[in-house]
């Protein structure tokens, strides 16, 4: 008979690894996503994405996946990856390179603490970028934190399926460690990745209204205004007021006309 107590554990357990989610973006070689669902089963993460990948479903993934094809079964599809992390609350990229220099780039270890402590109710996506390119700046502007394994600095990329391993097996350690104390305090769940960017559009609509912002010379306001709005991880609620005032200003605009 299994011990009342370690049900419970497991039960803590799987919460906090369920509402993790691997997203894959244009994977091309479907082994890849075989050995990706493999990394994924061993550490108790459930739920894969993938975003146009080339080759899906396949032989070759399953043959991966080495008995972890039920990943694969449940796994969605997505045309864009605004699509497939939409009812998120937390966004992390990955990135072998160094060269996200604006961005404080943490390591996997501190996003695994982090994420964590977000209360139950968020959903989180973990991306992962193409075998050949990673994944482009405007895929990690939509990120509110960016991750890198640190590596060897002259030799930093890893595997994809490789770098999801090491990154799941973090998530794990982290979900084992004792639930933090904070939990209970604070349960408001963040803004969706959806809800930030309708604001973030809803935003630069005024700001072009005011003739702040002129979509025909963006230079890199938009990605920048992304980047300020998702290091902020905004609460629904907060989303709500910003997206009041805007719409106070929106009429105060329509009054005087
Ligand atoms: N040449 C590409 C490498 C992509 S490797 C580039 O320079 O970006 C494919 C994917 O594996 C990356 O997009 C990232 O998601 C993951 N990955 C590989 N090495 C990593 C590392 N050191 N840290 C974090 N993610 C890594």
């Amino acid at each position: 008979m299994t011990n009342p107590a370690e049900n419970t554990a497991d039960q803590a357990l799987s919460e906090r690894l369920g509402r993790l989610r691997i997203v894959l973006v244009e994977t091309s070689h479907p082994g890849n996503i075989g050995a990706t669902a493999r990394a994924m089963k061993t550490m108790g993460l459930k739920r894969l994405a993938l975003v146009n990948p080339r080759e899906f479903p396949s032989a070759a993934a399953t043959a991966n996946a080495s008995g972890a094809d039920d990943i694969l079964h449940v796994a969605s599809r997505h045309e864009s990856l605004a699509e497939a992390i939409a009812d998120c609350g937390m966004v992390v990229g990955t990135t072998a390179r160094p060269r996200y220099l604006e961005w404080p780039v943490e390591s996997p270890r501190a996003m695994a603490q982090a994420v964590m402590t977000l209360p139950s109710n968020t959903h989180c996506a973990l991306v992962f970028g193409r075998e050949q390119s990673g994944l482009s700046n405007e895929e990690l502007a939509l990120c509110q934190r960016v991750i890198r394994i640190p590596t060897d600095e002259t030799f930093s990329s890893l595997n994809l399926a490789q770098a999801v391993q090491i990154c799941a097996y973090e998530l794990r350690l982290a979900a084992l460690a004792e639930a933090p104390l904070k939990l209970a305090t604070d349960q408001e769940p963040l803004a969706t990745a959806k809800e930030t960017a309708d604001a973030i559009e809803h935003l630069l609509r005024v700001m072009e209204r005011v003739e702040f912002y002129n979509p025909a010379r963006p230079k890199r306001l938009p990605d920048r205004l992304h980047r300020l709005i998702n290091r902020s991880d905004l609460k629904r609620s907060e989303v709500r007021i910003l997206r009041g005032f805007l719409t106070a200003i929106e009429e105060l605009g329509q009054a005087r006309a």
